[in-house]
């Protein structure tokens, strides 16, 4: 099955100190290029949309191109910070579906708990990820000013607790573009890789160095979510097509444009993640 397939990747990630690259899609070009990139790489990629990108694309719509790309052996589908409990039900019942994120960080740890555990033995066999602490910035409707750091015992008891099968720690990132210079915890990252035996998963990496990601990873992340910088350079890509050409209409040339633009970061970021060569 697939996610067994997820799980023993994500295993050997923890063995193999890598981490799975996590690319955001909202819709089939940018799917394309992320699956396209996974197979030429040879990189076990996972795949994962938002409910913002649900809401946009409509479930349906977006439940068939992921559909398509779940055929490729190199690709595992995620649900990205699941908040309501109908978009998360939908993607566990949804078979392109490998796993889902429960994210109740915004509760209190006590509910965090209660409210993560009750969606985990919803999901079944599915595997689920889950936030302890606060990554700052705006994702979804979730907006923090600040990163609150996880506290290595909260995180022992909550994993313990609510059974996840990937967790998510703040560790000093934050979600979009950053305004002040990250300041990553390593320490706290080594330290909870240490204690826990289940996959870490980084947020809002986007804007991060090659130095700083590789950094985290070696201290012990095992997934690296990438949203951002995908959509900055498939911008960049649409951009320079109709700069050069401003008379441009044809769209499959335009976005192609933007798909080769957004295809380098791809490559990029699967390299530095160590999972180039690792299915
Ligand atoms: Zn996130």
């Amino acid at each position: 099955m697939k996610l067994d397939k997820m799980k023993f990747y994500l295993d050997k990630s923890i063995k193999e100190k890598f981490a799975l690259p996590a690319f955001n899609t909202l819709n089939m070009e940018q799917t394309q290029v992320i699956v396209e990139a996974a197979e030429t790489l040879n990189a076990p990629v996972i795949l994962q949309i938002t409910e913002s990108s649900i809401k946009y694309a409509g479930f349906d719509y977006i439940n068939s191109i992921l559909a398509v790309a779940d055929k490729s052996p190199n690709i595992f589908v995620h649900l990205d910070h699941g908040t309501t409990n109908e978009n998360i039900i939908k993607c566990i019942k949804s078979s392109s579906f490998s796993s889902v994120m429960i994210d109740r960080s915004k509760e209190t740890f006590i509910k965090n708990i209660a409210e993560t555990a009750l969606m985990k033995k919803e999901a079944g066999e599915k595997l689920v990820e889950a936030e302890l602490g606060i990554v700052g910035g705006k994702e979804e409707e979730i907006v923090a000013l600040e990163s609150i750091y996880t506290n290595v015992d909260e995180a022992i008891e909550f994993v313990e607790r609510t059974k996840v099968d990937l967790f998510a720690p703040a560790v000093g990132t934050a979600h979009g573009v950053y305004k002040d210079e990250p300041k990553l915890n390593y320490d706290l990252i080594n330290s909870l890789r240490s204690k826990l035996s289940v996959p870490l998963v980084l947020h809002g990496s986007s804007g991060l160095t090659d130095e700083q990601l590789k950094l985290s990873i070696e201290a012990g992340i095992n997934k690296v979510n990438i949203d951002t910088e995908l959509k900055q350079n498939f911008i960049k890509g649409f951009l320079d097509h109709m700069q050069k050409d401003p008379e441009a209409y044809d769209l499959r040339k335009i976005f192609g444009s933007a798909k080769e633009t957004m295809r380098e970061i791809v490559l990029h970021k699967i390299t530095v993640c160590g999972a180039k060569g690792k299915l």
